[in-house]
């Protein structure tokens, strides 16, 4: 189980047209995927996020050397040492030997985590709401109307991007239209303040298909966010940043949200966002893993969901929904891993269980030129 050798796949995307939250624009999206090959031939893949040319620097300068000749197993150990120059880099290679260790012992990664309880996970179109253009409503209610005829029956939109008057314009055309078809998450990337956040109620107590509002507030709020949770008719959901189970700890013991957010890129390696996970469990509060920036980020927290223990009576109601980017992003194509109906199939098979499809490293190779 040494491992032997590291390939990288820097990977880039020129958006046509940028597309954003409350905090602003996306003109490209990126990936960085690699292989760890072990000695004995099993091979595991990792993902992460960041600008590309500190991600390659990282990994050929300091990652790949530090690694090289390292025994596979031991995982916790070695993503801690990297979680230390780069979490998220810590986070993709934990993927990776995952992965390995999976293949060695001949299971799936649920399996290797205890089993699944569950053979499908519920997933919500993720949409990036805003564009420059002036009618972005328009838009935005178009890929909407794609999403829920591709099947999806779970939506995720973003407010605070734009003034009250606007955005409640926008959520309220949405709701005229779907609010019979689908469940709606109102998405604020923390851009409001409490009194912002509130002013919404009046619309919230009509809307009975909220699933519920996502960080409404800076997540240091806990005192606001145990008021909205007191004042508001929807649950409160939040966390996609938080890097630990420490971070989590002083909102669930206060009782701030009503869901934990955690993503598995944020956070030093899967055991760790795992631990974050179960503290749902342990707190009595559901959990909706955020994977937002990538298919293999992405598949790992459907495999982590699948074998948290069912949340109360609810199970099977699509309450613990992962998120699914609908948005122009071709690497969220990289698994043939699809949705059918608003709902992914566990993958079963050895390891993964999925295939990469590997003609889209090449077809999206960044080319080494510096980027904004
Ligand atoms: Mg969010």
């Amino acid at each position: 189980m040494v491992i032997e050798r590291i390939e990288i796949h820097p990977l880039l995307h020129r958006l046509k047209q940028p597309y954003g939250d409350a905090n602003g624009y996306k003109k490209y999206r990126s990936c960085l995927l690699f292989r760890v090959i072990t000695r004995s031939g099993l091979d595991g893949w990792g993902e992460c996020i960041d600008w590309l040319p500190t991600l390659t620097l990282g990994f050929e300068q300091r990652i790949i050397p530090y690694l090289l000749g390292k025994q596979a197993t031991d995982r916790l150990q070695l993503v801690a040492v990297i979680s230390k120059w780069h979490r998220r880099a810590a986070a993709g290679v934990s993927m990776a030997l995952t992965e390995i260790l999976a293949k060695r012992a001949g299971v799936s990664i649920s399996e290797l985590w205890g089993g699944r309880r569950r053979a499908t996970v519920p997933v919500y179109a993720s949409f990036q709401s805003y564009t420059d253009a002036p009618d972005w409503q328009n838009s935005s209610l178009q890929r909407i109307a794609q999403a829920i005829s591709d099947g999806f029956r779970q939506i995720k939109v973003k407010i605070g991007g734009r003034t009250l008057a606007e955005d409640q314009a926008h959520i309220s055309r949405l709701q005229a239209e779907y609010q019979d078809t689908v469940q709606l998450v109102l998405d604020a990337n923390q851009s409001y303040d409490a009194a912002a956040a509130a002013s919404w109620e009046r619309l919230f107590c009509n809307w009975p298909n909220l699933l519920w509002l996502e960080e409404p507030l800076p997540m240091d709020r806990r005192a606001d966010y145990k008021l909205l949770r007191a004042t508001l008719s929807v649950p409160l959901a939040g966390g996609e940043n938080l890097q630990s189970g420490s971070q989590f700890l002083p909102l669930l013991v206060e009782g701030a949200l009503d869901v934990i957010q955690p993503d598995t890129m944020h956070h030093a390696g899967l055991d760790a966002y795992r631990d974050s996970l179960q503290l749902a469990r342990q707190f009595g509060v559901r959990a909706s893993s955020h994977a937002y920036d990538g298919a293999l980020s992405r598949l790992y927290a459907i495999f982590a969901q699948a074998c948290l223990a069912p949340w109360s009576k609810m199970e099977g109601d699509g309450s613990e929904p992962v998120e699914w980017d609908v948005m122009e992003n071709p690497f969220t194509r990289l698994f043939s891993l699809k949705p059918v109906k608003g709902v992914v199939h566990v993958p079963q098979g050895v390891g993964l269980g999925v295939e990469m499809d590997e003609e889209m490293l090449r077809a999206y190779r960044w080319d080494g030129r510096i980027y904004q």
